[in-house]
């Protein structure tokens, strides 16, 4: 039943290009990768390979720590996933939603946590100081590292735990 309802966000198109892309890779279209789809784009927050491992598990069991590790790229190369680095050794990974909208990361350094607030005047500020340069700009982004007002005063983070 949960199963189905994971499905269920992960779009037919979307699956669709996966199947494209492992064709492209000479991989087969296996259960394991399919569960490994389904948990990945059925996240809301940001993940890691371990946990995309135990969501993937959570639909198929037979999902091994090796096919996640293989099967992420192949996701980011075909944009289904995007990787997001904060500067440290771990990965961090969200679905690519459909809503092109900027996004502004902040970084909570007490709890790891990554939060994503739409920033669309990000665009605008990029494209304005590019073009008094003569420029066009191809790529931005906004990374902030924080600390949380909370653990200072209580020593305790709102955020960790999730
Ligand atoms: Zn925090």
């Amino acid at each position: 039943m949960r199963h189905r309802d994971i499905r269920r966000v992960s779009t037919e198109a979307s699956r669709d290009k996966f199947k494209t892309f492992l064709a492209a890779k000479g991989l087969r279209v296996t259960n394991q990768r399919l569960a490994i789809f389904d948990a990945a784009l059925a996240q809301t927050e940001h993940f890691t390979a371990e946990e995309l491992l135990v969501h993937a598990r959570a639909l198929d069991e037979s999902v091994s720590r090796a096919t996640v590790y293989r099967t992420l790229p192949i996701m980011t190369e075909s944009a289904l996933l995007r990787e997001i680095d904060v500067g440290r050794n771990i990965k961090f990974y969200a679905p690519n939603r459909d809503d092109r909208a900027q996004q502004a990361q902040i970084i909570c350094l007490d709890c790891d946590k990554i939060f994503e607030i739409n920033a669309p005047f990000m665009e605008w500020y990029g494209t304005t100081v590019s073009s008094k340069l003569g420029l066009t700009p191809v790529s931005q982004r906004l990374q902030v590292s924080a600390h949380c007002n909370a653990f200072r005063t209580t020593g305790q983070c709102p955020h960790r735990n999730n």
